[in-house]
Formats: structure tokens, sequence, C-alpha cells
């Protein structure tokens, strides 16, 4: 039997799904457990979260709901793909390095076109260079370009990137994919509109993450570009991601939305990486790999010093260009955020 006393109820910064449910999603996931109600979608909670979805980017875009974010990834690019097109994307990106092969898998053998990157970031220049790499009939098609915002390695593309993006897209005639994993966190760091963020700035499609931002499960494929979302329903199906109690995926998009918990989530965790990046700035030996632009903060230390913090009982993961990388996320509490920080202040003196 499982028992709270050996259930690891002490935050942990490796992730931000490790956290659990936020309130507003578990109190709509409630409400919505009243009663019998139509299945497949065919329910008053899913019309009210796609039009809580279409009111919060000001447009009619078509949005469908899946259970997590390769999923949402990997079919929207296959609906964007025929078998012989190829998609640009950075090396960091999830979609090569987390998701199993699924965008191939689910594509039929669309093929990714990995740009090597610094930073995690994709440019024009990059996808320029991908682009016109091969004319011929002997090498895939490029068709889309895929970007991740916040990225994997926790930057922001600024608007002003994302419209150089947008432009390098149309010159070359790609379409342009979101994975917005993350999405809400960029629209707290840039104050700017989920609007603005996507389809005001061309974008097609966004894969809007709920997980991560405090739902217990699921994400969002919205379609700024209609015409892209023909059969994708069909496409949700046949890939098991059509949930029969479709409310309860949709239900906890209607509290999240309507309270504005999806930007306060956000803008709380983005706070919590400004202040772990702001208590261990002047630790000797150590120092963040790159700026913290969202809810993430990675550290360079040396092998001895994470390791003594991982003896402290500190949970992290080193498996992006090998830093150390700590999230933040809806609950993070700030006085354990101080505690991690004062035991690798500890850890870097002592090692
Ligand atoms: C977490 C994450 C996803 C979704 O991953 P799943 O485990 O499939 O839900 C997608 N993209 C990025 C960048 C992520 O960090």
């Amino acid at each position: 039997m499982i028992t709270y006393e050996n259930v690891e109820v002490t935050q942990q910064f490796a992730s931000d799904n490790y956290a659990g449910i936020c309130p507003e999603a578990a109190d709509a996931m409630e409400q919505a457990n009243h009663g019998h109600s139509t299945a497949y979608g065919d329910d008053p909670w899913t019309t009210g979260a796609s039009e809580a979805f279409r009111e919060l980017f000001e447009m009619d875009c078509e949005v469908f709901f899946v259970f997590n974010g390769t999923a949402a990834n990997s079919l929207a690019l296959a609906s964007l793909c025929q078998s012989y097109h190829g998609v640009i994307c950075c090396d960091a990106s999830h979609v090569e390095t987390d998701e199993c092969g699924a965008p191939e898998f689910f594509s039929n053998g669309s093929k990714l076109l990995v740009a090597q990157t610094a930073d995690g970031k994709l440019t024009p220049a990059a996808i320029h260079d991908l682009a016109t790499k091969r004319q011929d009939i002997h090498y895939p098609k490029p068709r889309v370009v895929t970007i991740t915002q916040p990225t994997e390695t926790g930057r922001v593309y600024s608007l002003t990137e994302l419209q150089a993006i947008a432009s390098a897209c149309r010159k070359h005639g790609l379409y342009l994919h979101m994975d917005g994993a993350r999405f809400a966190n960029a629209c707290a760091t840039l104050n700017c509109t989920p609007a603005e963020l996507t389809w005001k700035n061309g974008v097609d499609v966004l894969c809007f993450g709920g997980t991560k931002n405090g739902m217990a499960v699921g994400e969002a494929v919205l379609f700024f570009n209609r015409k892209l979302a023909e059969d994708f329903d069909y496409r949700c199906k046949q890939a098991g991601q059509l949930a029969s109690k479709m409310r309860f995926l949709a239900a906890p998009w209607v509290g999240m939305l309507s309270t504005g918990a999806w930007l306060r989530n956000a803008r709380h965790a983005n706070h919590c990486a400004q202040h772990f990046a702001s208590q261990i700035a002047d630790i000797k030996g150590v120092q963040l790999a790159g700026p913290v632009e969202a809810n993430a903060a990675f550290l360079l230390a040396p092998e001895r010093v994470l390791n003594a913090l991982r003896e402290r009982g500190w949970k992290f993961y080193t498996f992006i260009g090998g830093s150390a990388r700590f999230m933040f996320s809806w609950d993070s509490d700030l006085d354990r955020i101080d505690n991690l920080s004062r035991d690798l202040r500890e850890c870097a003196a002592l090692a």
C-alpha cells in the first residue's frame, strides 16, 4: 500500500512536471465530474475550452486536445507534411531528442533536418542553409520549420526574432510550427499577447502545453491556418489520442484560461527562476550557463560540487549540454529554493 510516509513530498526542481495539479485545474475537473455527459468531445466542457482558446488568441482557430506533448508535436507536424517532406528543427529540440522518433513515425517518414546551434535557438540563417542545401529529388523536400518557445535551453525568442524566422519561412515556402510546451512562460517573459506570439507573427500551428503549466495531463493543438487542420480529428483518433471522456481533458483548460491561472502560474515559475539565479550569482566556481529568460536555470559547476549537491538529496538533470538544469513550476516554494541555494553555496565552498 502507498502511504504518505514513503512518497516523496518535498519539492525538487529537476523538472517542472514534478509538480502536482494547480487548484484551478483541479476545481474544474471536479466541476466536470457531475452526472453524465456526451463522450468524445461532444460536451459543453470541450466546447467551452475551445471557445476560451479562440477568445484568448483573438481568432477563430481550430482547437484539439491530446494527452501529451509528444502526441501534439508529432501529430501537428504530420498534418503539415507528406512522407517525403523534411522538418527543419534545431539540435536541442524536443522533437529531435525526446520523442523517440514519433514525428517521423506519425508522418510516415518525414525527415527531421537538424540545425546545429550553440544555444538551442534556431536562426533565419540556419533555416536558409537547410532550406537551400539541396534542391534535387534525392533529398527530402523542406516543408516545415519547428521552433520551441521557450526553448529546451530556457531561452525565449523575442518578437523580433520570431518575425525574422517567420519571414525566412515565407521566403522558402515553409510552414511554421511552435512547440509551446511552456508557451505560457514565454508570454509571461515577453509580456505580449498569445496572438502576438503566434499567428500575428506568422505561426501556423501551436502546441500549447497544459501539463507543465499546472494541469494533470493534456496539451492543446491550435491551428491558426484552419485548412491545415483538415482531418486532424481522424489523425488523433488513429493515434490513440481521442479521449472518450474528453470533458476531463478539456475542463482543466476552462479552469486555467477563465481564471487567468495559465499566466499567473507561468509568472510565478519565471519569478522563481530569477530568484534562484540571483541567489546563486556570486557563488565562486558556479555560473549560469546562459541567461535566465523563462522558468529554467542551467548551471555550470565542477562535478564534485554537483555530486555533493546530489548527496544532500537534490535531484537535477545534466543531459542538456552537460550543465545542471533547475526548473521551476506553478507551486515552487521560495524558501525551498533558498535551501537549495544555501546547499549549493556550502557545497561549492567545501569542494
Ligand atoms: C515536456 C516537453 C514536451 C512534452 O513532452 P511529453 O512528455 O510528451 O508530454 C514537448 N516539448 C518540450 C520542449 C518539452 O519540454
